[in-house]
């Protein structure tokens, strides 16, 4: 089997399984317990909040550890949003881009059904980019929170999120940024990026599902949402999944190889591949379109639609000769509802549910790129053959 999908998940990397083992077994303690077992869970805790500092530039108490990036996107979306109300009752709006995940989507969904708060939805253009005008069109003096994500599940485009932070700020708005795509293959630097709050999930880079971070920039208003014994300094109360913190933080700094996203190293060169596999496609099958930023995209993330097919069709005949992939996103998946992601792009109906996303992790190679290019040929000219509903 070729996994194309690893933009849905990843299987944990062994080095954050061995990393992790200790917190199941020997060293299980309660961070809180004041005996020696809880002592050594407490320091285990504080290191990997260290690392996962160090990995995103900030300081260790700026990390909050969630239950994964949902919980992370909830967080910073209702989190700031109704502490800046709760401040100052005009600010009153939240500012969100029309290629958000469901997590900030529906939290933002959320804020205006349960608390009366208006959403402004920040169009893209037809590679799913905001630009830095789109964002100022919608910005209003009672906007509280502004989030537009690092790099889209579906397609892969990268947002210039250092530009559209600087933008809010002007306008003494806080921004978040969803980089749980972005997370392994792009910068993390949350200082070079400007943002307020970052949404990770450990999942997507080699840990277990079921853990994630949530950077929240030192002073930045925050309600929390999940109440309790007053963990995480109040923000996030529970007892911490200390092995879950430990596995984020480990898949965190191996992701951060030198150059990783920089010009050179791993990105790069999966880049590439990307970029031969798209040309194969596009040669091999007549009528392919690349959706998505054709260069400010994922290094990891090829997608598609293939008019005359349905995407999910394509999918079965692709999995029948061993290559796994998605239609966009794993939410999506099963549903007939083209994506809205791609008709923000302008991607007319029919055609967004003929999407196809490729997606893999460092360890791809050319060969398997090859033969999942042939695969894709046969796959699309086989469902055009049966007609779209074969
Ligand atoms: N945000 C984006 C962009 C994602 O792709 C995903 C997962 O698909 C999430 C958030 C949710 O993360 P998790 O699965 O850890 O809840």
């Amino acid at each position: 089997m070729i996994f194309l999908d690893a933009a849905a998940t990843t299987p944990v990397r062994r080095e954050v399984l061995e990393a992790m083992w200790p917190y199941l077994s020997g060293e299980f303690g309660n961070p809180s317990s004041h005996h020696s077992l809880g002592e050594t869970a407490a320091a285990a805790l504080a290191g990997a909040r260290a690392a996962a500092a160090e990995a995103l530039g900030c300081r260790p108490g700026e990390i909050i550890f969630t239950s994964g990036g949902t919980e992370a996107d909830n967080l910073a979306v209702k989190g700031i949003a109704l502490a800046r109300r709760a401040a100052d009752p005009r600010l009153d709006r939240v500012a969100i881009s029309a290629v958000e995940h469901p997590a900030v989507q529906e939290s933002a969904l959320y804020l205006e059904r349960v608390h009366g708060f208006a959403v402004d939805v920040i169009p893209v253009d037809s590679f799913g980019q905001v630009t830095v005008e789109a964002l100022a069109a919608v910005l209003r003096p009672g906007t509280a929170l502004v989030s537009v994500m690092y790099a889209n599940n579906e397609v892969g485009t990268v947002q210039p999120v250092a530009r559209l932070a600087a933008l809010a700020h002007e306008h003494g708005i806080p921004f978040h940024t969803d980089a749980v795509q972005a997370a392994g293959w792009l910068p993390l630097d949350v200082g070079a990026l400007g943002v307020d709050a970052l949404s990770i999930s450990g999942h997507k880079l080699g840990a277990p599902k079921g853990n994630g971070a949530l950077f929240l920039r030192g002073r930045t208003r925050l309600e929390p949402l999940v109440h309790g014994g007053g963990q995480e300094r109040g923000r996030r109360s529970g007892t911490e999944n200390v092995a879950g913190a430990v596995a984020l933080a480990t898949a965190l700094t191996l992701a951060r190889t030198p150059g990783l996203g920089a010009g050179e190293g791993p990105a790069v060169r999966i880049a590439a591949l990307r970029d031969d596999f798209i040309r194969s496609v596009l040669a091999g099958v007549p009528g392919a379109v690349l959706t998505g930023h054709p260069g400010e995209r994922l290094p990891s993330v090829a997608s598609f639609c293939f008019p005359g097919t349905s995407g999910e069709s394509v999918l079965l005949e692709l999995e029948r000769q061993g290559v796994v992939c998605s239609s966009g996103s794993a939410c999506a998946a099963g549903s007939d509802e083209p994506s809205p992601v791609l008709l923000a792009m302008g991607i007319d109906a029919e055609v967004a549910q003929t999407a196809v996303r490729f997606s893999f992790d460092a360890t791809i190679t050319a060969a398997e790129l090859q033969e999942a290019a042939s695969a894709v040929r046969n796959a699309v000219g086989s469902v055009r053959a049966l007609g779209p509903t074969g």
